[in-house]
C-alpha cells in the first residue's frame, strides 16, 4: 500500500517521505521513533537538570533584549519561587510583545547554564492566562524527519498507518523463523510495534531508551537478519563476474616505489600482499583496508592503483566529500604524473565544460585514474575499462553504492574493490559489520613520527594559546583552529567559525587566517584547503569538517575549542590531522571549565594516548557500548534500532539464521525491503 493511499498525502509530501526512504504504509510502520520527551508531567522549574529537555510552567516576571556578540531575547519567568530564563536568538518584535510579564507560560526544551543560570534555549511555548493546556497522556515519540516536515505530521501519519493496521486493511507477515521465536519468546510483531510507537505511560525514559526488551529484541534481530542478507546478497553479486587478473609488471609500481622518499612501513608492505595477492586473481576483490590516522593508507591505494594500470585498467577513488576528493587527487597527482599517469577529476560541482572533458577522458580511455565524490557512479560516467574501484572512507558509503559502482566495470567483467577506513572498530565487530569484506590492518606507523603532544587546557587561557599560535606561525608553521558543533544548528555552527575566525584575525597581526565550515560551497572549501595546503593561508579555522583525510605536514599545531564536547574517537580523528610531517606537535584541547569527573578521565585517555584502537576500547569502558560506536555507525550504515556494540552478541547467531534463509528467496526478499529498503541506494550521500 503505497503512502498516496493515506488520506491527506498528495504527491509532494510523498515526496518529502520518499527521502527518508518511506514509499509505503508499511515503511511508516517500521519508522522507529530515536527516543521519547516526556510531556506528561512538569518538572519544577527547582528540581531542573542542565542536558535534559523537559516540559515547565511559570509567570513571566521580566523581559530584555540582550546584546551580546548577537542580539538575543531573555523572558524570566519563576513559580513557587523557583525561577527559569528562557533565550531566544531569533525573535520578531511582535513575539517579544507577547511576552507580558504576569502571563503565564508552558515551556518545552533542553535545559542549559546560562550566563545568568539555567536557561531553556528556544523553547516550544504556549501563553495561557486562567486555563493551563492540557498535558499529554503518553509519552512523545520522536522521529527522525526531513525539512518541511514536521514531527508532528509524522506522528499523525504513523497513526493513520497504524490505523490500517488496527482495521486490518494491513496486514505484516510474519519474516522471523519460528524456532527463533519461541527460543526468545519474541511477542508479534504487531505488538512489538507498539510498544516502540506506543510505549505505556510511567516508564522510565532512560529504561526507555536503553533496554533491550523483547519488544525491541523482536526488531534488533529482524534488523540485524536483514542487515546480514544484504551484505551476503551484495557479496555475491559483486563477485558473479570474473574481475582482470593483474599481474606483476615492470612499470608503473616499479616506478612509484624507487620514487618514494620512504620505504614502506612493514605493515604497510604486509597490507600490499594481502591486496596484491587478491589483485593477481580473477575472483573480485573485496576488501577493507583499515589503520589508524596517519597510517599510510593512500600509498597503498596508489600502489593498487600503479599495478591496475599496469595491466591496461582504469581505477576509480572515491571519497565522501569534496574536500577528502580533492586531497587525494593532490596526492595521486604528486605520485602518479611524474610517472606519466593521467589523473583525471569528478566532481557534482564541476563546472559544465570540464566535466564535459573528464567524462571524454573517461570514456576514451585517457583518464587512467578518476578521483571524485559520488559523481563517479552516475548514469552518465561511461568507463572505457575500469578494473579497480578504491573507496575511502567506508563507513560513509552504503553497500548499495559501492554496488553501482561495480556495475561500471565492462559488460561481462567483474572489478575489485579496495575499502579504507580509519575507523577504529574492534576486529569482530568490523566482521560482522562489514560482513562482505575480507580485512586488512595496518598496525604501525610510519617510524620517526613523534607522537604528538596532547595537552588540555582551561579556556581562561586563551591568550596564551593564541600567543602560541603566534610563534607557531612566526617560525613558518602551520596551525588548525577547531570549533566542533556547540549549537545544535549548522548555521549557528558556522556562525561561531566565522566569528572565532574574526576575532583571531584581529588578535593575530601579519597572519593569514583562512575559514573552512560546511556551508561553504564544494569550491570555496576546497579554494581555502588548497590554499591552506600551499602555505598561502597560516592558521586554518575550521568546524569537524576537516575530520577525515586532510593532509598538510607542515601543520603542527592543532587548538580545539570546546573538546570537551566532542566524542574520543572523532577527538582522535581531528587530532590525526597533525603529527604528519617530521617536526613535533601539539595538539591543545581547550575545554570549557568545570570539567565533570569523567570528562577529565575521557580527555586524560587522548593525553596519554595516540593509539585509535586504545581510545576506542576506553571510551567504551567509560562511556558504554551505545555511545561510542551507536550513532555514527549505526546512521552510517542504515540501522534503526540494532546497535552494532550493544547488540554484538547476538550477530553469529544473526549469521546462523541467515544463512537458513537460502531456501526462502521471498522471505529474504521481504525482509531486506522492510529494513534496508532502498535507504543505501545511491541517491543518498
Ligand atoms: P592515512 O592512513 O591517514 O590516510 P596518509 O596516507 O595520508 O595516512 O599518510 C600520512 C602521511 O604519511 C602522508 O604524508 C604520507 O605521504 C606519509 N607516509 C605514508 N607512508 C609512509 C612511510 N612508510 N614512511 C614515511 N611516511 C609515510
Ligand atoms: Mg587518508
Amino acid at each position: 500500500m503505497e503512502v498516496t493511499q493515506l488520506s491527506g498525502v498528495g504527491p509532494a509530501l510523498a515526496a518529502k517521505l520518499g527521502k527518508l526512504g518511506l514509499h509505503t504504509v508499511e515503511d511508516l510502520l517500521f519508522h522507529l521513533p530515536n527516543r521519547y520527551q516526556d510531556r506528561t508531567r512538569l518538572v519544577p522549574l527547582s528540581a531542573l537538570k542542565p542536558k535534559t529537555a523537559c516540559l515547565v510552567e511559570g509567570q513571566i516576571t521580566s523581559t530584555s533584549v540582550q546584546r551580546g556578540r548577537r542580539v538575543s531575547l531573555r523572558v524570566s519567568i519563576s513559580h513557587n519561587n523557583a525561577t527559569l530564563g528562557l533565550r531566544f536568538m531569533h525573535f520578531h518584535a511582535n513575539q517579544a510583545k507577547s511576552f507580558t510579564a504576569g502571563r503565564n507560560i508552558r515551556c518545552f526544551g533542553d535545559i542549559r547554564p546560562g550566563p545568568q543560570g539555567l536557561e531553556m534555549v528556544h523553547p516550544e511555548y504556549v501563553l495561557f492566562d486562567d486555563v493551563p493546556p492540557a498535558l499529554a497522556d503518553q509519552l512523545t515519540p520522536i522521529y527522525p524527519t526531513t525539512d518541511g516536515l514536521s514531527l508532528t505530521r509524522m506522528g499523525q501519519l504513523i497513526s493513520l498507518a497504524w490505523l490500517q493496521l488496527e482495521q486490518g486493511t494491513l496486514a505484516l507477515d510474519e519474516l522471523l523463523p519460528q524456532q527463533l521465536i519461541s527460543r526468545y519468546q519474541l511477542p508479534s510483531l504487531k505488538e512489538s510495534l507498539k510498544q516502540l510507537h506506543y510505549p505505556t505511560l510511567h516508564q522510565d525514559l532512560n529504561q526507555l531508551q536503553n533496554e533491550v526488551t523483547p519488544a525491541k529484541l523482536r526488531l534488533v534481530l529482524e534488523e540485524l537478519i536483514a542487515q546480514q542478507l544484504t551484505l551476503s546478497q551484495a557479496k555475491k553479486q559483486s563477485q558473479q563476474l570474473p574481475a582482470p587478473v593483474m599481474m606483476v609488471k615492470e612499470g608503473l609500481e616499479h616506478g612509484l616505489i624507487k620514487n618514494l622518499p620512504f620505504q614502506l612501513t612493514k605493515a604497510q608492505q604486509r597490507v600490499w600482499q594481502e591486496v596484491a595477492s587478491d589483485l593477481i586473481t580473477p575472483a573480485p576483490m573485496v576488501r577493507m583496508v583499515q589503520g589508524d590516522v596517519g597510517s599510510g593508507k593512500t600509498v597503498l591505494a596508489a600502489l593498487a592503483a600503479c599495478r591496475a594500470i599496469d595491466n591496461g585498467c582504469q581505477v576509480a577513488v572515491l571519497a565522501p566529500t569534496e574536500i577528502l576528493a580533492e586531497q587525494h587527487l593532490h596526492s595521486f597527482s604528486h605520485w602518479l604524473n611524474p610517472l606519466g599517469v593521467n589523473v583525471v577529476w569528478l566532481t557534482g560541482k564541476q563546472k559544465a565544460q570540464t566535466k564535459r572533458q573528464s567524462l571524454a577522458a573517461i570514456t576514451s580511455g585517457d583518464g587512467q585514474v578518476i578521483i571524485g565524490t559520488h559523481a563517479l557512479f552516475q548514469d552518465a560516467v561511461h568507463y572505457q575499462h575500469l578494473g579497480l574501484v578504491i573507496i575511502d572512507e567506508q563507513h560513509r558509503f552504503g553497500v548499495a553504492q559501492r554496488h553501482s559502482l561495480v556495475k561500471k566495470a565492462p559488460q561481462g567483467c567483474g572489478l575489485h574493490q579496495l575499502v579504507m577506513t580509519a575507523t577504529p572498530i574492534p576486529r569482530t565487530l568490523a566482521m560482522s559489520a562489514y560482513g562482505d569484506l575480507d580485512h586488512s590492518v595496518i598496525d604501525e606507523l610510519p617510524p620517526g613520527r613523534k607522537p604528538i603532544n596532547s595537552v588540555l587546557l582551561n579556556n581562561n587561557k586563551r591568550a596564551d594559546v593564541i600567543e602560541r599560535i603566534h610563534l607557531a606561525c612566526s617560525s613558518g608553521q602551520q596551525v588548525y583552529w577547531i570549533c566542533p558543533l556547540i549549537e545544535t544548528s549548522d548555521v549557528l555552527q558556522c556562525e561561531a567559525a566565522q566569528d572565532t575566525a574574526a576575532l583571531l584575525t584581529q588578535q593575530l597581526d601579519n597572519i593569514k587566517v583562512g575559514l573552512v565550515h560546511g556551508r561553504l560551497n564544494g569550491a570555496e572549501k576546497a579554494d581555502a584547503m588548497a590554499r591552506f595546503k600551499s602555505g598561502d593561508i597560516q592558521l586554518l579555522v575550521a568546524t569537524t569538517v576537516v575530520e577525515v583525510g586532510v593532509d598538510v605536514p607542515n601543520a603542527n599545531l592543532m587548538v580545539i575549542d570546546n573538546a570537551e564536547r566532542l566524542g574520543l574517537a572523532q577527538l582522535h580523528q581531528l587530532r590525526g590531522r597533525v603529527g604528519r610531517g617530521q617536526a613535533q606537535s601539539h595538539c591543545l584541547f581547550m575545554y570549557q571549565a568545570p570539567l565533570s569527573k569523567m570528562g577529565r578521565e575521557r580527555l586524560d585517555i587522548l593525553r596519554q594516548s595516540n593509539d585509535g584502537f586504545v581510545i576506542a576500547e576506553k571510551d567504551l569502558q567509560l562511556r558504554g557500548p551505545g555511545e561510542v560506536l551507536g550513532t555514527r555507525q549505526a546512521g552510517a550504515i542504515g540501522l534503526r534500532i540494532a546497535d552494532l556494540m550493544r547488540d554484538a552478541y547476538l550477530l553469529p547467531e544473526v549469521k546462523r539464521i541467515a544463512a537458513g534463509y537460502a531456501s526462502h528467496p521471498k522471505k529474504t526478499r521481504q525482509i531486506i525491503l522492510r529494513w534496508v529498503g532502498d535507504k543505501q541506494a545511491f541517491a543518498k550521500v
